[in-house]
């Protein structure tokens, strides 16, 4: 790891000057993900500006009519502790409480969870000029692909990593961005961008900008329930996350939303899957449909057809277990 200096902000406005003071500098919450990259050489800031020491910005505050607002540097520990949390947005709490392990969730900021880059193997090995690190080739499509996507990929293939963000999709909602020209919002289900937009970048958060908040509405009415499946417990990744929600009336499901994780390169929300269950009965049948329409127009690559299976079985769970 080459040698740079720490800046401690205590501000949003101060972090953007600090950082802009020493081009390519870069931010830090919890460390977790920009340690493994300075480590491995992906970044050589001539300056890291923390943001941890920002005060207020790990704030959970429960609004009024049940609507969150959460400052993204609480930890995952944080948010999945949060009794409020878990009694309106159960699936936000569940994605939070599985990330990772008990030691990285204390540590690891909310903020940081959504912007971490992706764990493609070829991106993250220094020798690898892969078309993210603006290479002309994604190594994964003849190679190892086995934790790679099975939808909107092209020209690169990995995974979004973030637990957090299919919830927070699922449940609608709004990214705060402090910029230069004052604090703009971008809801969940735009920020994240497709690799055909630009393959080097995950979402639209400009160079400079602070994630200050993440406003999550008010779920009431709504059921909602968050499921993964891993190779193991702690220190991985799921292989595939759902999160799905809904609002029924007598029964019937008047609105939902289903979103993957770790099958696409944005947290994936499933149009087939939530046209399966909109107007329908809750239960056995619609769950049923819905695990099998989550997977329609799925392009499996060499080595992850196993995904397909994953998403079928964990969208019929999830929405069973809100029946
Ligand atoms: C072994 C292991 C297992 C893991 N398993 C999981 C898992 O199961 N699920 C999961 O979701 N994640 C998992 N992770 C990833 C981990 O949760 C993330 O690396 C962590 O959440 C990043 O948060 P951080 O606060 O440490 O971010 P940092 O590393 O500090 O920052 C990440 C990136 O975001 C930028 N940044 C951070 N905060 C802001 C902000 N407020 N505004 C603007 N830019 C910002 C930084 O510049 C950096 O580029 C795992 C990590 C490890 C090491």
């Amino acid at each position: 790891m080459n040698r740079f200096e720490l800046a401690r902000a205590t501000s949003p406005a101060q972090a953007r000057e600090l950082l802009a003071e020493k081009p390519g500098s870069v931010y830090k919450a919890g460390g977790i993900d920009l340690l493994d990259r300075l480590k491995e050489h992906l970044v050589e800031p001539p300056r890291v500006v923390d943001l941890k020491t920002i005060p207020g910005l790990d704030r959970i505050t429960v609004e009024g009519d049940g609507g969150l607002r959460i400052g993204t540097l609480a930890t995952l520990a944080k948010v999945a502790a949060h009794e409020g949390i878990n009694r309106t947005h159960p699936a936000l709490a569940r994605a939070c409480a599985e990330a990772a392990s008990p030691q990285i969730r204390n540590l690891a900021t909310l903020g940081g969870n959504l912007l971490q880059r992706p764990r493609c193997w070829y991106f993250r090995l220094e020798s690898y000029k892969c078309v993210k690190k603006g290479g002309d080739t994604c190594f994964a499509i003849a190679g190892e692909n086995r934790y790679h996507v099975l939808f909107g990929g092209g020209p690169a293939y990995p995974p979004h990593p973030s637990n957090a963000a299919v919830p927070l999709v699922a449940y609608g909602a709004t990214f705060v961005l402090d910029t230069p020209k004052g604090v703009r919002t971008v809801p969940a289900g735009e920020f994240f961008v497709l690799p055909a937009k630009d393959p080097t970048r995950e979402n639209v958060l400009e160079p400079g900008e602070v994630l200050t908040e993440i406003r999550v509405p008010s779920a009431a009415g709504w059921r909602s329930a968050y499921l993964e499946a891993r190779e193991r417990a702690a220190f991985d990744w799921p292989l595939v996350a759902v999160a799905v929600a809904v609002k029924a009336e007598g029964g019937v499901v008047k609105d939902a939303r289903v979103v993957l994780g770790q099958v696409a390169t944005i947290p994936w929300r499933s149009a087939p899957a939530e046209k399966a269950l909109l107007g329908k009965p809750l239960g056995a049948a619609s769950a049923e449909a819905a695990g099998k329409a989550a997977v329609l127009g799925a392009e499996p690559m060499t080595d992850n057809g196993y995904k397909v299976d994953l998403v079928t079985t964990l969208v019929r769970r999830a929405v069973v277990s809100l029946a």
